[in-house]
Parts: C-alpha cells; structure tokens; sequence
C-alpha cells in the first residue's frame, strides 16, 4: 500500500536508525544523506531502508505535529505489539514535551487494555511508558526481551516494565 504521506524534506529516520547492511549506528547521521535533498544512493539503497515507513508517514491519523522533522520523534512499530517513539539523540527531551507526552501516556493507557506497549528511545538507552509512571530501562542488550505489562502484587494489581535478560528467555523450539 502507498503511504499516506510523502516524507518531503524529513530524513530522521536515516539519522536515527541502525542500518545493519551499511554498519551505521543508531543515532549518527548515514553518510549517504544529504538533508534536505535525501538520500544519495536512492537507487540502490538497502532493502532495510526500502522497507521502512514512520507511522506518521503511513496514517493520516497522526497531525503535522508529528512530523519527525518537527517533533524530533520518529514513530513505528515493532512486531506490531510494541511501539516505538524513537528520539533525535539532539532533542533528547523532546518526548516530554506537548503535546507529545500526553499522547504517549494515553497509548500507554490504551497499551494496557490490548494495544502496543509504549516505549521511548534515546539513543542506546529506553523508557518504558506506563500509565502511572516512567521505568527507565537502561540501555538494553540486543537479544533482551522486555515485559511490560500488568502483575498481581499484594496491594493490587501493579503496572511493571522490566528487561528479561536474553539468558532467561526460553529458546524457541523449531516447527517439527
Ligand atoms: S522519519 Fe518518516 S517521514 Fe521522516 S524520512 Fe523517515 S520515513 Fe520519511
Ligand atoms: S542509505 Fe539512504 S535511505 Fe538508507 S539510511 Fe542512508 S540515506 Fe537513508
């Protein structure tokens, strides 16, 4: 499907994002980029980079202020239960201004009656959004997982983020 929009003179995402095929980091410039005119090595650029979208390019749902060039946040979503709200490692407090962080809250208040799990990330380093509170996670490893969710405690039930080392994760066993 053709996204909504077009991404104009945007090109956060190719700052923000790891891009394994080129060995570029997460939240260093590509050095194929060339804001404002995009990418220069449009043609023959990455399948990674083919295949990504933001979630404000893809849904009109989401208001101009949700730009990435604007909000310095870039929105998408992992495995489709996990919601990213990627930040520009130069604005790193741009999440918790508004209207950004208000609506952070209330998808982690929709997160908790079956939508994606809000998560920022900064850098190396994520926060998970819960309804009540924020739960700096630190910087995860690759392989991590991460729960966020509801648990019975003794006083109630409990909102809780936490990161599940790789080493506790069961192996999944293969299709037989
Ligand atoms: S962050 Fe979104 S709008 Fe900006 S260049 Fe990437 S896909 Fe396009
Ligand atoms: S190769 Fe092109 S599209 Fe991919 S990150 Fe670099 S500039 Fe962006």
């Amino acid at each position: 499907m053709a996204p909504a929009r077009d991404c104009g003179t945007c090109s956060l995402c190719c700052k923000l994002l790891g891009i394994g095929a080129l060995g570029k980091p997460t939240g260093s410039w590509c050095p194929h980029c060339a804001p404002p005119a995009g990418c220069g090595i449009y043609e023959s650029r990455p399948q990674e980079c083919r295949d990504f979208a933001c979630l404000w390019l893809e849904s009109e749902a989401l208001g101009e202020e949700w730009r990435p060039s604007r909000s310095k946040i870039v929105l998408y979503l992992v495995d489709g239960e996990r919601l990213v709200a990627h930040v520009d490692v130069g604005s790193p407090a741009a999440w918790r201004s508004e209207p950004y962080y208000g609506q952070l809250k209330s998808w982690a208040r929709q997160g908790m009656r079956g939508g994606p799990k809000v998560v920022v990330r900064v850098g190396e380093r994520l926060v998970a959004i819960l309804p009540d509170r924020d739960v700096d996670l630190g910087r995860v490893a690759r392989g991590d997982g991460i729960f966020i969710g509801e648990r019975m405690t003794p006083a109630g039930p409990s909102y809780v983020a936490e990161v599940i080392p790789a080493a506790a994760i069961p192996a999944q066993t293969p299709p037989s």
